[in-house]
């Protein structure tokens, strides 16, 4: 597979990352990854614009607009002949002798993308993934998609080691989210999630789910809930970019509703579903 190095598409022996890059060292960057469904990249302008804005928070400048952004990712994923799987794009503040604080005068960022080929994780959707609760300890700005994940992958970790596939990070008694998604409990036909804030990724996914609610008649209220009200929920979900609608069934080892995909659930992935692109060509 090709990989896209700056703006050139090349052979992945040639790209060549600088031990002095500030994302290397610092986690001094931001990234997204894109889904492609049967060809197609999913949400790509969504994806692009938060890159973008995620880019603007910590005053990185993308050399490139965003349509030259679009064409080049697009482009690799041509040349890669990706039918299902996704793009994983970042972007670092570029190479300079190591010190805290920003080049001056500024270097050029570094880019670099690559694909993926994957299959949809679908025994998971239908049966559902265990979660259990990891106290978020992560900085105040989980609203950046930065390459600083080591909170994340922490809590990812302690889930792992507990045999579940994802851990729901609260801060004191309120559930902020995923280590690498967005989550929801449902209760009395209303769907709960954390309201977007500097506390959650504003998930792309999320805001499709969202979309799928209105269109399903499931009521939304984006209002933080806490532990305890996690695990009275009649069913709860996890989502993201590849995990999409995902069914969480237990919870710290207890049960959620049934412990089995809810009604709601299902209803939100076949509505999901219907987003999916499904033919060859953008
Ligand atoms: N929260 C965090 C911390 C994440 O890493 C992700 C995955 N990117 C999400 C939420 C879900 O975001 P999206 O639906 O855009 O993939």
């Amino acid at each position: 597979d090709k990989i896209l190095w700056n703006d050139e598409i090349i052979n992945e022996e040639d790209v060549k990352i600088g031990f002095e890059d500030r994302g290397y060292q610092f986690g001094d960057g931001i990234y997204e990854v894109i889904k492609i469904y049967n060809g197609n990249v999913f949400t790509a302008t969504e994806h692009i614009d938060r890159l973008y804005a995620s880019a603007d928070k910590i005053q990185l400048v993308i050399p490139y607009t965003k349509d030259v952004m679009h064409k080049m990712l697009h482009e690799l994923i041509e040349t890669n002949e990706v039918e299902n799987g996704h793009i994983y794009v970042q972007v670092t503040r570029g190479i300079s002798p190591r010190q805290h604080n920003f080049p001056n005068p500024a270097v050029e960022s570094v880019l670099t993308a690559y694909t993926k080929e994957t299959t949809r994780p679908f025994a998971q959707l239908e049966n559902g993934v265990k979660a259990c609760f990891v106290e978020d300890i992560r900085w105040l700005r989980c609203d950046i998609k930065s390459l600083n994940l080591l909170g994340n992958v922490l809590a990812k970790q302690e889930a792992i080691s507990k045999d579940c596939y994802e851990a729901i990070q609260h801060r004191g008694e309120i559930v902020t989210e995923g280590s690498s998604s967005n989550v929801y409990g449902i209760k009395d036909g209303v769907l709960y999630t954390h309201p977007v804030s500097n506390l959650i990724l504003n998930g792309i996914t999320r805001k499709v789910i969202l979309d799928c609610c209105e269109e399903i008649g499931l009521k939304v209220v984006e209002e933080a809930f806490t532990k305890d009200q996690a695990l009275a929920m009649d069913e709860m979900i996890m989502s993201s970019t590849n995990a999409e609608v995902m069914p969480i069934i237990s919870l710290e080892g207890q049960l959620i509703g049934e412990g089995k995909r809810g009604e709601w659930t299902e209803k939100l992935q076949q509505a999901f579903e219907h987003k999916i692109p499904s033919s060859i060509g953008v």
